[in-house]
Order: C-alpha cells, then structure tokens, then sequence
C-alpha cells in the first residue's frame, strides 16, 4: 500500500526516545523491553505506511532476525498502548497498524483505482466531530475517518484514455 505521509519515519533519536518510553511502558508492568520487543518496535518505526503484522515479520525476517508471527501479535497491543503504533482502519484493506510516537492524528484519503492513501489534517473536520458528538451526548475518544475517492493522477491518466 503506497502512503503519502507529511513526515519522514523516525530518526535514530526518534527511535531512541521511543524506546526509552516503550522500556519505561513496560517497566511499570514488570515487563522487559527483551531483543523481540525492540526488533518489533524498530521495524514498526521504520515503516512509513499502513501496514499489517505480517509486514513486519517480512521486515524482521529480511533484516535476518527471527521471530514467529504469534510473538508479533503478542507484542503489537503493547506497542498500542504505549502509544508507538496505532491500530487504523484503510478501507478494502483490514486492520492495519501505523507508528503514532510523536506524530499529530491525522485522517485519510484513499484512491479507490490505485490504493494510494494521503494522509491530513484539517482542524474543522475535528472541531465539527466533537460538536456533533457533544451534540449526541457523546465524549468522543476515538474516530475512524476516510475520504474515499480518485487521485489526481487516475484522474489524468483516466482522462488520456478517453479524451472527449
Ligand atoms: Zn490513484
Ligand atoms: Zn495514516
């Protein structure tokens, strides 16, 4: 899945700080941040897009590390709640994860023709989320929002196919 993302993956201080939250996360749980957990967390914030857990025993795996697809599994609902990945939803596609450690909420966009997701942040759609909540009674606390639509580029290639 191609991902247009505003920011670039995490730098190596990025990571160290996620790690040192991760190993602070898991130290009030009586938890170890063991040599899985951190190779786990690493591939996680190396990935720039949506991706699935099996992505990331792709990515351990290619990066010679080995790691069964149940202990990713294990370890994901620890990366939630510590706030490094978020579960997201990408229409067509399932659950996907993506990294969240020091980066704003943002919606999507999803091309229907060429699967692209660009990725925004547009304060009034948030504001007007939180009144229509309020407006129900509700304290929102989480939302899924999609933009489902054709890119710019099927757009034009659509046209030069049928130029009319
Ligand atoms: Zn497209
Ligand atoms: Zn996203």
């Amino acid at each position: 899945m191609r991902t247009h993302r505003n920011s670039a993956p995490a730098a190596e201080a990025g990571v160290d700080q996620a790690l040192a939250s991760f190993q602070s996360f898991l130290h009030r749980r009586s938890l170890r941040v063991t040599p899985v957990r951190e190779a786990i967390l690493r591939a996680a914030l190396r990935r720039q897009d949506h991706f699935r857990v099996e992505d990331l025993v792709d990515d351990i795996r290619r990066a010679g590390g080995a790691v069964s697809v149940a202990t990713v599994y294990r370890a994901i609902p620890l990366l939630v709640e510590a706030g490094i990945v978020e579960p997201t939803e990408v229409s067509g596609d399932g659950r996907c994860y993506e990294t969240a450690f020091g980066r704003e909420h943002h919606d999507h966009l999803i091309c229907r023709e060429c699967r692209r997701v660009v990725e925004f942040h547009f304060e009034a759609f948030e504001m007007l989320q939180r009144e229509v909540a309020a407006k129900y009674g509700f304290l929102l606390t989480d939302h899924v929002h999609e933009l489902i639509g054709v890119c710019g580029d099927c757009r034009q290639s659509r046209e030069a196919q049928s130029p009319d």
